[in-house]
């Protein structure tokens, strides 16, 4: 145990500090500037999105009604797909709610397979960055990007407590926000956590992942089909761990961008988010030689360029001491949670990746 003690400078006061810069994060940053607070956006990655930049995500989940093709959310989201110019011709948010939609960005879609009626929508990470900073300096939102939440200071107890200040950590060194109000958009609840807040960890978390993209390969359904038939029997004969789908995406004609890896671990817990980092490159590359072993498409393919681990709903326990080839090694069973930093699990359960349904499932073709 070490005592630290430094007085910090307060870097600003605004009436709003939003907390991360994921898709939460710009929604809630660009309408609270929107309505006049002086709103202050700190992320811990060099650019706004998240999951969507950083892990890579091509579909909008939840944005369309899978049967109709109708947008269902409207707001920042609508008007970031506009902004992103996805959808040739439509440069408001009004306009894309005229039409109609495929599901996501999976290969049907790239294979142009989209149903009569229909428009195809494929995010794209880098048109997001530019979007995201466009629409939060256009909504008068100041954003501090390398920035990492690590602690916040608070007042008060019980459910008079309240955030004081919230510390963050840069290559300008410690300091502290003083805000009027906190928007934990971290996707983790860090700042809630660290507040006291409660909260829940799911017994069963679904795996950690890690996205990668494979230049020289033509994208198609088929293969994304044959591909999932090799991991399959990888899979059987002990080759291949834990994995999901696969699904891939495109956005361009000659790569895939594939989900495929499944890591069970905590992505709170800072060991076990780096083996999971260092499990998934390994994975990827046994994936890969996989498919360059099997599948002519791959002889030429160029080696997978690698995104970050993502995980989903991370305040979740695991355990998987003696599990598969790609379970995050380093941690005994019912560790991960740090009382120190208000952080306990709830429960934990062993778990087997043999015996774990969730995620290792087939990719879903239309
Ligand atoms: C493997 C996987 C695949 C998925 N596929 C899809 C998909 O295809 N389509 C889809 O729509 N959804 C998908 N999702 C769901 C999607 O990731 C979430 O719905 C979405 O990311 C939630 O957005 P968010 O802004 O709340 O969190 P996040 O996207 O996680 O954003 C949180 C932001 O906060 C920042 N941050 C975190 N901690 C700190 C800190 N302490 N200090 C400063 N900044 C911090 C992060 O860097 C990040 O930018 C997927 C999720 C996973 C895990």
């Amino acid at each position: 145990m070490a005592t630290f003690s430094k007085t910090l400078p307060v870097l600003a006061t605004p009436d709003v500090l939003v907390c991360g810069a994921g898709c939460a994060g710009v929604g809630a940053a660009v309408a609270a500037a929107r309505n006049g607070a002086q709103t202050l956006v700190v992320e811990r990655c060099g650019f706004a999105g998240g999951f969507l930049t950083a892990v890579i995500g091509a579909g909008f989940d939840g944005l369309v009604d899978s049967r109709s093709g109708r947008v269902v959310v409207g707001g920042v989201a609508l008007e970031m797909v506009a902004r992103m110019g996805l959808v040739p011709g439509a440069t408001d948010a009004a306009q894309l709610r005229g039409m109609r939609f495929t599901r996501n960005a999976d290969l049907v879609i790239a294979a142009r397979q989209v149903a009569e009626g229909r428009t195809h929508l494929c995010s794209d990470p880098e048109k997001f960055k530019l979007a995201a900073d466009r629409i939060l300096a256009d909504g008068g939102a100041r954003v501090l990007y390398h920035t990492q939440v690590v602690d916040v200071i608070t007042a008060g107890t019980g459910t008079d407590a309240r955030i004081g200040e919230v510390v963050v950590a840069n290559k300008g060194g410690l300091g502290c926000i003083r805000p009027k109000v906190v928007v934990d958009c971290t996707g983790d609840g860090d700042v809630a956590a660290w507040a006291g807040a409660p909260f829940d960890l799911f017994e069963r978390p679904q795996p950690m992942s890690l996205h990668f993209r494979i230049g020289k390969v033509p994208a198609s359904p088929q293969l994304q089909q044959r591909c999932a038939e090799v991991l399959r029997r990888a899979h059987a004969a002990g080759r291949l761990g834990l994995y999901g789908g696969p699904w891939m995406s495109s956005f361009a004609p000659d790569e895939v961008y594939v989900n495929a890896v499944r890591l069970l671990g905590l992505g709170i817990d800072p060991e076990q988010l780096s083996r999971a980092e260092q499990q998934g490159r390994e994975d990827t590359w046994r994936i890969f030689a996989l498919w360059q072993e099997e599948l002519p498409e791959f002889r030429h393919g160029h080696g997978p360029g690698r995104r970050h681990c993502g995980s989903p709903g991370r305040r979740q326990g695991w355990g998987d001491p003696g599990g598969p080839p790609n379970s995050v090694p380093g941690t005994p069973p019912g560790a991960g949670g740090d009382p120190e930093n208000r952080r306990p699990l709830k429960t934990q359960s062993q778990e087997r990746s043999a015996d774990f349904p969730l995620d290792m499932v087939p990719a879903p073709y239309l």
